[in-house]
C-alpha cells in the first residue's frame, strides 16, 4: 500500500528524485562507479556542486546579485552559532525574532557571542502566531527571523523592513513561494525538509556582509573560508549534496516556485478548509499566519481521536501525530507532497 508521508522532517522527497539517486549509488554517471565512492574533487562531483548553487541562485532569483552559495553540515543548528560568529562584533548586538523552539535556539546561541535584543515574542501565546509591530534597534548588527515555525505551524508573510542584513533561518519553507529574496542578506536552512536529506545545510550569504566583525573566527565556522574553497573547504555531504541538486533540478523543470506556490496553495487551502468546517476539527495557529508547509490542528473529543487514529493507520497515512509542544496533529505538506495525499487525510477527517 502506498503511504502518505505527513511527516515533518526528514520528510518526503520527490519519487523521480529518489529513484535518480538510487542509481547514482550504484552507478554514478555510467562511471561504474558510485557517487559516493568518488572523490568530491572529481570533475563529475565539482559539476554537481556548482550545478546545485546555480539551481539555487536560479530559483530564488539571486543570479549575479552578489550571493554565494555554501553547502554546509552541522544541520541548521550550527548556522544558529555561525551567523553572529560571522556577523556579530565582539560584545556587539543583534535583534531577534522570537517564534518557536527554534528561533529560542538561534538567541540562545548568539548570547555566547554578544548581546541579543529580542525584539518581538509570540511565546505569551504558546507561539500560536507571527509578532507585528516592533520596533529594531539602531545599534544592532543584523536581524533574525524564522520564516516558518515547523512545530507551531505558523509562517511569516511580511517580513521586517530593515536597512540592516536580515539574516532568515527558512530551514522549513526554503523554495515553496515566490519572495523577494534579495531582501534577506543571509539566509540558511538544513536540507531534510524541501530539498534532500538531512546531512547538508543550505547557506546563502550576501558577500558584501562578511568581514567586518574583527573576531577570529575558526576555519570550519568561517562562511569566507567556505566560500574562497568553492564550498569544498573540507569533503561536503556529497549524496546530502547531489539529492538536493536533484530536487532542485525537478522544481525548476516543474516551473520554479511561482509554479510549486500555486500547488501549495492549493494543498494548504484544502487542508485549512476542512479544519475551519469540520466541527471536530481545530487549528492551532492564527489564521493569518497559518503555515503552507506544517497544518497544525486538534481534535477535541478523544473518543474520535482513538477512531481518527485507526483510520489514518488504515489508510496509510504517516508522520501526522504533533510535536509535544503543541499536541494533536500536524501534517506537513512539503513540496513533494502531492495534492492526493491531502485528499486522502482530509477523506478521512471527512469521516470523523
Ligand atoms: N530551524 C527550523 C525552522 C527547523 O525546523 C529545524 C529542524 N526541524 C531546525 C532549525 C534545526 O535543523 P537541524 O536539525 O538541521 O539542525
Amino acid at each position: 500500500m502506498k503511504k502518505h508521508n505527513f511527516s515533518a522532517g526528514p520528510s518526503i522527497l520527490p519519487r523521480v528524485v529518489l529513484e535518480q539517486a538510487s542509481k547514482a549509488i550504484l552507478n554514478f554517471n555510467n562511471l561504474d562507479l558510485s557517487l559516493i565512492e568518488i572523490s568530491h574533487r572529481s570533475a563529475d562531483f565539482v559539476a554537481v556542486m556548482e550545478k546545485a548553487q546555480q539551481l539555487t541562485l536560479n530559483l530564488l532569483g539571486l543570479e549575479n546579485k552578489g550571493y554565494s552559495v555554501l553547502f554546509l553540515q552541522g544541520g541548521a543548528s550550527l548556522e544558529f552559532l555561525m551567523v553572529p560568529y560571522n556577523l556579530m562584533k565582539e560584545n556587539g548586538k543583534a535583534a531577534y525574532i522570537d517564534t518557536g523552539v527554534w528561533s529560542s535556539k538561534a538567541i540562545k546561541e548568539a548570547k555566547l557571542l554578544g548581546n541579543v535584543e529580542t525584539v518581538a515574542s509570540s511565546k505569551d501565546k504558546n507561539y500560536s502566531y507571527i509578532p507585528k509591530n516592533f520596533s529594531i534597534p539602531q545599534d544592532a548588527e543584523y536581524v533574525h527571523c524564522t520564516s516558518n515555525n515547523t512545530i507551531f505551524g505558523t509562517q511569516i508573510k511580511t517580513f521586517p523592513k530593515t536597512d540592516m542584513p536580515l539574516v532568515c533561518d527558512m530551514s522549513s519553507d526554503i523554495f515553496s513561494r515566490v519572495l523577494d529574496f534579495s531582501q534577506f542578506d543571509l539566509i540558511y536552512a538544513g536540507a531534510q525538509k524541501n530539498m534532500g536529506p538531512a546531512g547538508t545545510t543550505l547557506v546563502v550569504v550576501k558577500d558584501e556582509i562578511l568581514g567586518k566583525t574583527g573576531r577570529t573566527i575558526p576555519s570550519m565556522l568561517d562562511y569566507q573560508v567556505h566560500i574562497n574553497s568553492e564550498s569544498m573547504y573540507n569533503t561536503p555531504s556529497v549524496f546530502a549534496v547531489y539529492v538536493s541538486m536533484l530536487t532542485l533540478q525537478w522544481l525548476k523543470d516543474l516551473g520554479g516556485l511561482a509554479a510549486i506556490e500555486k500547488m501549495n496553495n492549493a494543498k494548504a487551502k484544502l487542508l485549512y478548509d476542512e479544519i475551519d468546517t469540520n466541527p471536530n476539527f481545530k487549528g492551532t495557529a492564527a489564521i493569518e499566519d497559518r503555515s503552507h508547509m506544517n497544518v497544525t490542528f486538534l481534535i477535541e473529543d478523544t473518543e474520535k481521536a482513538a477512531s481518527f487514529d485507526k483510520l489514518c493507520k488504515e489508510a496509510g497515512i504517516s508522520g501526522i501525530k504533533g510535536h509535544r509542544s503543541v499536541g494533536g496533529y500536524r501534517a506537513s505538506i512539503y513540496n513533494a507532497m502531492p495534492l492526493e495525499s491531502v485528499q486522502a487525510l482530509v477523506d478521512i477527517m471527512k469521516k470523523i
